[in-house]
């Protein structure tokens, strides 16, 4: 899973202030004790952290054992996605253009009433560009790849599948997806994305020993 932006600030600060109570990393971050106590929750059990008795909050990060080859084919969906940045297929092509900026998105998820409908990629909304398309008028869903034309990954499928559709499809975004029946009718609710940036910070964990 990728850390939140507060959840990376605690890992530096306890990185170079260890061994660190929760009031010193509250008080650097500006903020009270309550608050870090789900991060700090988080971290610990990842084994990011340790937190000791008496003494504060060490990082652990960097001692955790190197996982097998074996081991790192099992690596699974949910272990390495990112957050989904999605928007109604209703938004015009301009207003999705900023979010793709403001996310620092290469891919967007397309939603109809909240469940999975399309996606728009960088090369789409430079097709429209060149199209001449009114992109302040124009909704994201008269441009988007639509279902069921999608390719999806779900949180408990090996990486190695996902990198071999990745690959198959030519498409540097994968929508994760869990599905729900609707009478009969399948719908994908979006819970994340996996990428070829995924993939390479996957790799690069692999051999960060070499
Ligand atoms: P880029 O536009 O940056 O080259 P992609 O190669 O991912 O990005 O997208 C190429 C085309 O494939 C686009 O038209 C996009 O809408 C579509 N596309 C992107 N991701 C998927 C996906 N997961 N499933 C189906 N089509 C996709």
């Amino acid at each position: 899973m990728e850390f939140s932006e507060r959840q990376k600030g605690i890992i530096e600060i306890v990185k170079n202030h260890e061994p660190i109570t929760s009031e010193q990393i509250a008080s650097l971050l500006s903020v009270v004790r309550s608050t870090l106590r789900t991060d700090l929750s988080v971290l610990t059990k990842m084994h990011i952290l340790e937190a000791r008795p008496k003494v504060g909050y060490c990082y652990l990060g960097d001692q955790l054992p190197s996982k097998t080859s074996s081991e790192y084919a099992k690596v699974t969906v949910d272990e390495v996605m990112s957050r989904s940045v999605a928007v109604d297929e209703k938004m015009s092509i301009y207003d999705a253009i900023v979010t793709m900026f403001l996310e620092d998105a290469g891919t967007i998820f397309v939603l109809s009433h909240g469940y999975l409908a399309g996606v728009i990629s960088r090369k789409d909304f430079i097709k429209s560009a060149i199209g001449g398309a009114d992109m302040k008028q124009i909704p994201v869903g008269i441009i988007m790849t639509r279902m069921p034309n999608i390719v999806i990954a779900t949180v408990n499928e090996p990486m190695i599948d996902v990198a071999r559709k990745i690959m198959e499809h030519e498409v540097d975004c994968l929508p994760v997806v869990e599905t729900e029946d609707d009478n009969g009718d399948t719908k994908y609710k979006v819970v994340g994305r996996i990428s070829k940036t995924n993939l390479t910070e996957l790799y690069v964990e692999m051999f960060k020993d070499m």
